[in-house]
């Protein structure tokens, strides 16, 4: 069979989700989709009970605990709904009514959180930097010593904000990592669940990752339907239904290529390096201003606007006419933002600062 070639005219894509993937894996995926592993089948037409697949959920699994060093304390899930589904699904399955959850609300993705939980339980707002558009990230708010979880957004895709210090409490996190999943490591112990929808560093749209400390579980009065009690995935390995087979395919080959480039401890340094990149780029060049607080800025969203926004239709266009797409901000927040995930190259991340810097000796 022919190899499927990435097109030639491949552009620098720094949509912030769904996103980018490495080349390498829409290749492999793009094969997988003609015939997968020599089956003379393409994996969209397989059984997610034949050996093939269930292989290929084993090998995802592994990657999960892997990655994260993970023991058996924690069930590693691949569900479907999004992250959107986790804010109520984590209330769900690990509040009662009676009892109080935190939250620490930083953004958009925090405050439906937040909304969700509070049909399960009693919920605490810990802190919030809606004050000034969460450009910032709260530090040294009281956490409540008997709160069952505390929740976190760990990487504000829409504003631009990172958390970078956890505070310091024995309360376990619920944490939605959602933007900046395997980008840097992590210290699992800390958390109760950790959550993920794919779409933005992982793989494609159609599944959530979840890893859950099991003994967390089971704890609630209240009955929680079939499908969306967390028991029943990890009983069933997540094939309880049919699991979205292409989406944890794929989220498996990236895995596979962040393994090859070292894991998450060289993934962070590679993310680190990058972002210095662009955000040295915003602080030199007099015609933008960075939207976040410099202490929080993410190294996965970098958000940022134009002193003058008469120039934005211009930069926009220069932009695009170096293949930089998805560079427009979100609504809420304006100006532009750079998504620049695992899998952005360098190499894209320096022709959007050369678009930059040529935009400044024309307009500056
Ligand atoms: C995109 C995003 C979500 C929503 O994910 P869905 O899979 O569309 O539900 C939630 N949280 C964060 C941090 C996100 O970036």
């Amino acid at each position: 069979m022919d190899t499927v070639l990435v097109s030639k005219k491949k552009k620098h894509n720094f949509s912030a989700g769904p996103a980018i993937l490495p080349a390498s894996v829409i290749q492999e995926a793009a094969q997988a989709a003609l015939d997968f592993n020599g089956m003379g089948l393409s994996i969209l037409e397989i059984s997610h009970r034949s050996k093939e697949f269930v292989a290929v959920m084993d090998e995802a699994v592994q990657s999960v605990r892997d990655l994260l060093h993970l023991d058996d304390d924690y069930a590693v899930l691949f569900l479907t709904g999004g992250a959107s589904s986790q804010f109520y699904y984590t209330a769900m399955n690990l509040l009662n009514e009676d009892e109080t959850a935190c939250y620490l609300n930083t953004g958009t993705w925090s405050t439906k959180a937040i909304k969700e939980a509070k049909l399960f339980g009693n919920i605490v707002e810990v802190a919030s930097s809606k004050d000034k558009n969460f450009n910032y990230i709260p530090k040294g708010y009281a956490i409540p010593e008997d709160a069952k979880y505390l929740h976190l957004t760990s990487n504000n895709t829409i504003f631009g904000t990172q958390v970078h210090n956890l505070p310091d409490t024995k309360v376990p996190f619920v944490c939605d990592m959602s933007s900046d999943i395997f980008s840097r490591p992590v210290d699992v112990k800390r958390y109760g669940i950790i959550y993920a929808g794919a779409q933005k560093n992982l793989g494609p749209a159609g599944t959530t990752l979840v890893i859950v400390r099991k003994d967390i579980l089971g704890r609630v009065k209240h009955t929680i339907p079939t499908m969306l009690d967390y028991n029943t995935h990890i009983a069933k390995n997540s094939a309880f239904n049919t699991p979205p087979v292409y989406p944890i395919y794929v989220c498996m080959l990236t895995m596979r290529w962040i393994k090859e480039m070292g894991g998450l401890t060289a993934m962070a340094k590679h993310n680190e390096s990058k972002a210095a990149l662009l955000y040295n780029e915003i602080d030199r060049n007099p015609l933008f201003v960075g939207v976040a607080a410099k202490e929080d800025r993410s190294l996965m969203n970098a958000t940022f606007v134009l002193n003058n926004d008469e120039l934005n239709d211009a930069f926009m266009a220069a932009c695009t006419d170096a293949g930089c797409v998805g560079v427009k901000g979100h609504r809420s927040v304006g100006g532009f933002r750079a998504s620049i995930y695992n899998a952005m190259p360098v190499e894209s991340i320096q022709v959007l600062v050369n678009v930059m810097k040529d935009f400044e000796k024309l307009k500056g």
